[in-house]
């Protein structure tokens, strides 16, 4: 990470009418492999970036739809009601932080993951293979390093 700079990276839904600028480096990027994050993303797992709330704004028309997630915390989603891709998410359980999908960001170069959490529910197929990865299978052990990422 780059204190020194500020750089801001855009997110968009597919349809492109909602955005989520994020601003300075992302807090946090993980995988998670639960199974709601696949059922979110349709891949075999999810990636996120996470943000300071205040460095982020969301801009566009989104619909909004809640789920309970394992730890008892509510999950509330932001998504494109035209298109249907999830563009921002946030978890109680972490107040004043947003997740953002980082396929959304449509950037190789975005950091590598350091965190890959539920890994009893990885596809056999998948290995995150980036350097300093944190693996995690207990969701209450993920929990602790931060949010779970649903
Ligand atoms: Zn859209
Ligand atoms: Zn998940």
């Amino acid at each position: 990470m780059d204190d020194t700079r500020t750089s801001t990276r855009v997110a968009t839904c597919r349809c492109g009418q909602l955005k989520a600028e994020c601003v300075g480096e992302p807090v946090r990027v993980s995988v998670c492999h639960c199974l709601a994050c696949q059922r979110r993303s349709g891949s075999a797992f999810a990636t996120q970036a996470r943000w300071p709330e205040d460095q982020v704004t969301v801009s566009g028309e989104f619909a909004v739809w809640e789920r309970i997630a394992d730890s008892g915390h509510r999950a509330t989603y932001r998504f494109c009601p035209k298109c249907g891709s999830t563009l921002a998410y946030v978890i109680e359980g972490w107040p004043g932080v947003v997740a953002v999908p980082v396929g959304a960001f449509a950037d190789p170069e975005f950091p590598s993951p350091r965190f890959s959490v539920y890994e009893h529910r990885k596809h056999g197929w998948v290995d995150i293979l980036s350097d300093d990865v944190k693996h995690s299978s207990d969701p209450s052990i993920a929990f602790t390093q931060g949010p779970s990422t649903r």
